[in-house]
């Protein structure tokens, strides 16, 4: 007999990378396009001359730096390898096998992977029809099995946003046995009042966790560090699961630079910001419809129309994320790449519907 893996793998779609294209303009994933500051970069090169020696266990520094900041408890912090890994932690932490994880979809692409990578169930709740994330649907689909229940501020991928009372509201309805993530990816892109910080949120309550990145805002999408905000006792499961010495010396250098360096970082976001909202004005005046996006990404749900349209950017050299049948994401760039982007948007044939 031939050595075969799980059999339920086989249900898991393979990661399919985006097309290489030379000269594309590359807009379909939720970076930054902008190179990191040179003192990001110098505090790396001085961790690399260490890189024969581990690094901390649980990335004390940044932990000590982390729990400063936000004035929580260094027992409630967990850093991981990028917050997908701390996806991961938590859903291995939480669940045994045919336990269940509830969340919106369409969202972030990894929440059913790690689901069923954990032999966890899940349970997709379709997002409204227009985009936002169904808070009533999601507390339609807990039961006594469910242990996870996602909700992403904005979300991936249609950067929608949940306001405070309504958070508040679901977080007090949704029963003791279950823990609500709150994945804070693109917080830094928010300009939403209304919309909470989920730090606030995690203060006084037992059943929230928190996931945030230096992938995005920060820029740290390729040195790969982020962190949970927990209840002490799911923090404490997720180091148990976590891989050792995930979080490289040169990840948790680049992390602890860029908080020095927050104040740039966070005024790059500015600019961000002022594109994005720029890109979705230009795309309503063509007659796209684009919710009103809080990330650093539009969204255009083009449903059957989405294929096609994603085959007209790749021929103008613009590649985007498509979701075929439901749409196409589309990340902010520089100024001349969203341009090239806005460009190939105005020329679609399938755009007039
Ligand atoms: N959460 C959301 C909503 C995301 O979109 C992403 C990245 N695409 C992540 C988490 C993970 O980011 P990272 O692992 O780079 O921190």
């Amino acid at each position: 007999m031939p050595i075969t893996v799980r059999a339920d793998l086989a249900a898991i779609p393979d990661y399919v990378p985006g097309r290489k294209i030379p000269g594309a303009v590359v807009l379909s994933s939720n970076e930054v396009a902008t190179p990191p500051p040179d003192s990001v970069l110098a505090a790396i090169t001085e961790a690399a001359a260490e890189v024969n020696r581990y690094p901390q266990w649980s990335s004390d520094d940044l932990l000590d730096r982390l729990s400063g900041r936000l004035g929580m408890d260094a027992g409630r912090i967990s850093i991981g390898a990028g917050s997908v890994s701390l996806c991961q932690q938590i859903i291995q932490a939480m669940c045994e096998q045919g336990d269940e994880v509830v969340f919106p979809w369409r969202s972030f692409e990894a929440y059913p992977i790690l689901t069923q990578v954990a032999g966890a169930t899940e349970r997709r709740v379709p997002l409204t029809a227009d985009h936002r994330q169904d808070l009533d649907g999601l507390l339609a689909a807990i039961t006594d099995r469910t242990r996870v229940v996602f909700t992403c501020v904005p979300n991936n991928p249609t950067g929608t946003v949940l306001h405070a009372a309504e958070l508040d509201r679901f977080l007090a309805a949704v029963p003791d046995h279950v823990l609500v993530v709150l994945d804070e990816a693109y917080r830094e892109f928010n300009t939403d009042p209304d919309v909470p910080d989920g730090l606030r949120l995690a203060a006084d309550r037992e059943n929230l966790a928190l996931l945030r990145t230096f992938s995005k805002a920060y820029g740290l999408a390729g040195a790969r560090a982020g962190y949970a905000v927990a209840p002490a006792q799911v923090a404490a499961g997720m180091r148990k699961v976590a891989i050792p010495f995930s979080v490289s010396r040169l990840a948790q250098a680049a992390a602890l630079a860029t908080l020095d360096a927050a104040d740039e970082l966070l005024a790059r976001c500015q600019v961000v910001i002022a594109e994005r909202d720029r890109v979705r004005g230009e795309l309503l005046a063509m007659g796209y419809e684009v919710p009103e996006s809080q990330g650093n990404f539009v969204w255009l749900p083009l449903a059957e129309r989405t294929v096609a349209f994603n085959e007209h950017c790749v021929d103008q050299k613009v590649l985007v994320r498509a979701f075929a049948g439901d749409g196409a994401r589309v990340t902010i760039g520089l100024r001349e790449e969203n341009d090239a982007f806005l460009a190939a948007a105005r020329t679609f044939p399938g755009r007039a519907q």
